[in-house]
């Protein structure tokens, strides 16, 4: 049994259960591709195969009214230190692991696990082979602009992330 994202046909995120039962109002957790469990509350099914064995289900957005990556809420802890990506790639959302996951789909990387930016691999003892060049990904990036809370995000904006992958880096060699 395994509960996994899915793109429904309405373009939303939402979850696929193979091999076991949800409905709605259900709390399940759900295995992103970068092997994380993150718990979401079924909406509704959307679909089910005549046995039972697959569904489809919408999931509730995690803030009311709004969905996808506006319902995340950064944890400012969570990336002390590295704060100058903080403000792109690692702002965690499942559309920016989708585009980043096909954006390296020759390969096989995967977004957060062997893909980031050139600050991460820096700061996990990796520095970048030469001659690689970055892969560009779109990705979206909140917005702090909030005069009287700069923790706020009072946005979305696009912005292109040059990215590196585990086949681009080699171990740093210190002194
Ligand atoms: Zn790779």
């Amino acid at each position: 049994m395994a509960i996994s994202y899915a793109k429904l046909n309405n373009g939303t995120w939402g979850i696929r259960a193979q091999g076991v039962q949800v409905s709605a109002g259900d709390q399940v957790m759900v295995l992103t591709k970068a092997g994380v469990a993150k718990p979401e509350r079924v909406a509704k099914i959307v679909w089910s195969a005549a046995d039972g064995s697959v569904m489809l289900a919408a999931i509730e957005p995690k803030t009311t009214g709004t969905t996808g990556p506006k319902a995340y809420k950064p944890n400012p802890s969570q990336f002390a230190g590295h704060e100058a990506d903080a403000t792109e790639f690692e702002t965690y959302s499942q559309k920016n692991a989708a585009r980043v996951n096909a954006a390296f789909a020759s390969c096989g990387c995967v977004a957060y696990t062997s893909v980031f930016t050139v600050n991460r691999w820096d700061a996990q003892g990796y520095r970048v082979a030469p001659g690689q060049a970055p892969v560009q990904v779109q990705t979206m990036r909140p917005k702090f602009d909030d005069p009287a809370d700069k923790q706020k995000v009072t946005g979305w904006v696009w912005t292109l992330t040059p990215l590196f992958c585990s086949h681009q880096v080699v171990k740093a060699v210190k002194g």
